[in-house]
């Protein structure tokens, strides 16, 4: 299985977070994803945040760098 991660780092919002996260499988990382973007971010829990989160999944692991995106 491929490891997955998603790279908040990438998501340029309105924290600055610099939290990435991985797993082995798309299941284990969209719990973490989603508790994460509950607990922190204050979104809810909802079939559409998880299909949002489920897209930007990528396959790797985090990169050391901060990613292109932006850096504020
Ligand atoms: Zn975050």
């Amino acid at each position: 299985m491929t490891r997955q991660y998603i790279d908040c780092r990438e998501f340029p919002s309105t924290m600055n977070c610099s939290v990435a996260l991985s797993a082995d499988s798309p299941k284990e990382l969209l719990e973490a994803a989603v508790q994460h973007a509950v607990a922190v971010h204050g979104h809810e829990d909802t079939p559409e945040l998880r299909h949002q989160l489920a897209k930007m999944f990528k396959l790797g692991t985090p990169p050391v760098t901060m990613p292109s995106a932006k850096a504020a």
